[in-house]
Order: structure tokens, then C-alpha cells, then sequence
């Protein structure tokens, strides 16, 4: 088989592409890829994800809905260190990535069934997932916090999104999302296996921009655990496969408000903040579904984890801007451990380092303060 899903705790696979739980037990599901890596696989005249849909059997209309993402540009900042530019992916971040996926995956069926998409993220998440629904002829309802605006919220509805504003927690929006209506298919990108999945191809790009011997580290704000997991499945497929030495060392780079994966990690206690206030506005996710599933995958890998002070953060996102780089401050949080790393050890400064740029800059409402 080319690969398949499966329950990441139960035996259950599930042969069902809209669904994001196991039907048994309730845990997440995860794609497990049924073959090998081979270069000589890869379609070498594609500029996108699309490159690599030998090892995505179940992107099956990617033609049909693609924007082009992907195979975004690294950028060598000096020395040993780059950037890898996924805030210039179609809709500005790398949430493109799993859209793109999901979206190819579940298109006909939602199609043949008259139906349209539904997913809560008033983000990064929301503003992409409009965009591919837009693209593949698809409806979609975005489901938002009531109290959103901004230019996330304007970009969501340029696609053409119905926006519902939710009254009350992130988990009523949530719910507002998962609630059965009819024609509703809720693919919500937190949760759905396919997404994350697409975010693999950002490792094969690492890697084959590197001529297959990718960066020692890579740097990368965390969130709800999307990027992450998606990164490490994909080094762990190329490694298995031969196709690299070895995983590079993942850093997990979390805000000191919103640090959930770092507490647990290190076997700390993590009381999240009443409100989230720190200026990454894109790193909100104080009880991530997939933590149990972070952790593990992390310390398989041996990665490690680091928190960042808000002050530092923007200290960073300054530089950054300084140096030509205008990202959202949740990218900003990956250059800042990055830097707090070089301070604290000479030597990391002589390591080959990628730090993944993951959002621009055009989307934030914050003001350069100097
Ligand atoms: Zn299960």
C-alpha cells in the first residue's frame, strides 16, 4: 500500500479521507507513508509540492488545486546560517503546505456530495484554507472568535469565505465548527491528518535544497503542533529511506505565555496565562490536542525545546525587518531562541542552521517601534 492512516494509539486505520479521529478510541490519526524515498522520483519540473506527489498517493486533485505552494526560497543569512522563506507561499505562511494536501484529498467527495468546508482558525490556518477551498470550487465557512479583525480576518474574506463569529472560548468555536449540519465537512486543520502530512514536503525541500545533507538544526516556532510533526515525519521518512544521514536536531521554539510542549518536555509544570498577550500572535495554543504526540516525536528525533521571552522576540522581529526579512512576530520567535542559543554557546554558532521564516509580515497589525 502507498500509505495509509492510521490511529496513533489503537491498531484502527481508517480508509475514510474526511476523517480526523480514530473512529475506535477518539485519538488522532496519523499517515504512515508505504514507501521508500527515491530521488529519482521526484518531478524535477514542478516548482511546488507537486514535486513530490510520487510520495502523496492521496493527493488525488492536486491539478485541480494547487496555488502553487511550496519550493520556497532558502536564503543564506551568513556563515552557517539560513532561512527558509514560508511566508512567501500563496497565502502568506506555510499552512499552504497542508491545505494544499487536504484540500486535493477531499475535493471530489465534498463536490459530489454538494457540500462545503468548514474549519475554526481565524489565522494563518483560516486565510489558507479560504484560499483552497476558493481554488478547488469548494464553499467554505470559516468559523472565528467573535472578537477577531485584522487583516487575517479581511484576507479570509476576500476568498470568498462565509465567516461565523462565535461568541464565548477558542473551544466554542471549536465546536461551532464540529457541529453537524447538513453539507457540513468539517476538516479543521488542527486536528486532520492530511494537513500535517502536507507540511512533510517542507522537509524533502530542506533536504533537497541542501543537495541531501540537510541543516544540523532546525529552528521552528510551535504552536498547535502542525509544523512540527509534519517536519519531523518528513526527515524521518528521508532518513529511513536512506536518503539522508540523519534527522536533523529539531528545536522546538515556544513563547514563555505559550508553552505547553516546552513544560512537558523538560517535565516542568505549565500553567498557561488567563489571556494570551504576547506579541506572536500566531503561537495561541495553550492545550494543544497533539502535546502527547509532540513530545513523543520530539524525543524520538532527540530535538529539544526553548522558550522565548516577549521582549526578546521583538528584539528579533526588528532585526529581522533590518535585515530585509518582514515576517509575522510568531516567526520571530525562531530567530530569537536561535540567537539566545549562539549566546549561550559559541560553538552553535559554527553548526549549519536553518530557521524556518513561517508567516510575512503584511499580516500583522503590530507597529515597528523604532
Ligand atoms: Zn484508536
Amino acid at each position: 500500500m502507498d500509505s495509509e492512516v492510521r490511529c496513533s494509539r489503537c491498531d484502527q486505520t481508517s480508509q475514510n479521507v474526511l476523517d480526523y479521529k480514530c473512529c475506535k478510541c477518539g485519538h488522532p490519526l496519523e499517515v504512515q507513508v508505504g514507501q521508500d524515498f527515491e530521488v529519482k522520483r521526484i518531478f524535477t519540473k514542478i516548482w511546488s509540492i507537486g514535486r513530490y506527489l510520487k510520495f502523496f498517493p492521496y493527493m488525488k486533485d492536486f491539478d485541480k488545486t494547487t496555488l502553487g505552494e511550496g519550493w520556497t526560497p532558502t536564503v543564506k543569512l551568513k556563515d552557517h546560517v539560513y532561512f527558509k522563506l514560508e511566508s512567501l507561499n500563496p497565502t502568506g505562511s506555510f499552512k499552504d503546505r497542508g491545505s494544499a494536501a487536504l484540500v486535493s484529498a477531499v475535493r471530489t467527495r465534498i463536490k459530489e456530495a454538494g457540500g462545503y468546508l468548514s474549519e475554526d482558525s481565524s489565522g494563518n490556518a483560516g486565510a489558507s484554507m479560504a484560499a483552497y477551498a476558493a481554488r478547488a470550487g469548494l464553499a467554505a465557512k470559516i468559523y472565528v472568535p467573535e472578537t477577531v479583525s485584522g487583516p487575517k480576518l479581511s484576507q479570509i474574506k476576500s476568498y470568498g469565505a462565509t465567516v461565523v463569529k462565535v461568541a464565548g472560548s477558542r473551544q466554542k468555536v471549536t465546536e461551532g465548527a464540529q457541529k453537524p449540519e447538513p453539507g457540513k465537512f468539517y476538516v479543521g486543520h488542527i486536528l486532520h491528518p492530511l494537513y500535517r502530512d502536507g507540511i512533510r514536503s517542507l522537509a524533502y525541500e530542506i533536504a533537497e535544497q541542501f543537495e541531501w545533507d540537510p541543516p544540523e538544526n532546525v529552528y521552528l516556532p510551535v504552536s498547535a503542533g502542525t509544523l512540527i510533526l509534519g517536519v519531523i515525519s518528513g526527515f524521518e521518512h528521508l532518513a529511513k529511506s536512506n536518503v539522508i544521514e540523519r534527522v536533523p536536531k529539531i528545536v522546538a521554539c515556544q513563547t514563555e505565555q505559550v508553552s505547553p510542549l516546552y513544560h512537558r518536555f523538560k517535565n516542568l509544570i505549565y500553567s498557561p496565562p488567563e489571556k494570551v498577550t504576547s506579541i506572536a500572535d500566531a503561537l495561541v495554543s495553550v492545550n494543544p490536542p497533539l502535546l502527547d504526540i509532540m513530545v513523543e516525536d520530539l524525543r524520538r528525533v532527540k530535538g529539544d525545546a526553548v522558550t522565548v521571552k516577549d521582549p526578546e522576540t521583538l528584539k528579533a522581529w526588528h532585526e529581522l525587518g533590518k535585515k530585509g526579512f518582514f515576517v509575522e512576530p510568531s516567526s520571530a520567535v525562531a530567530y530569537a531562541a536561535y540567537k539566545q542559543h549562539v549566546a549561550d554557546e559559541k560553538n552553535a554558532a559554527r553548526e549549519k542552521t536553518m530557521i524556518i521564516l513561517t508567516g510575512m509580515g503584511l499580516k500583522t497589525s503590530l507597529e515597528p517601534t523604532r
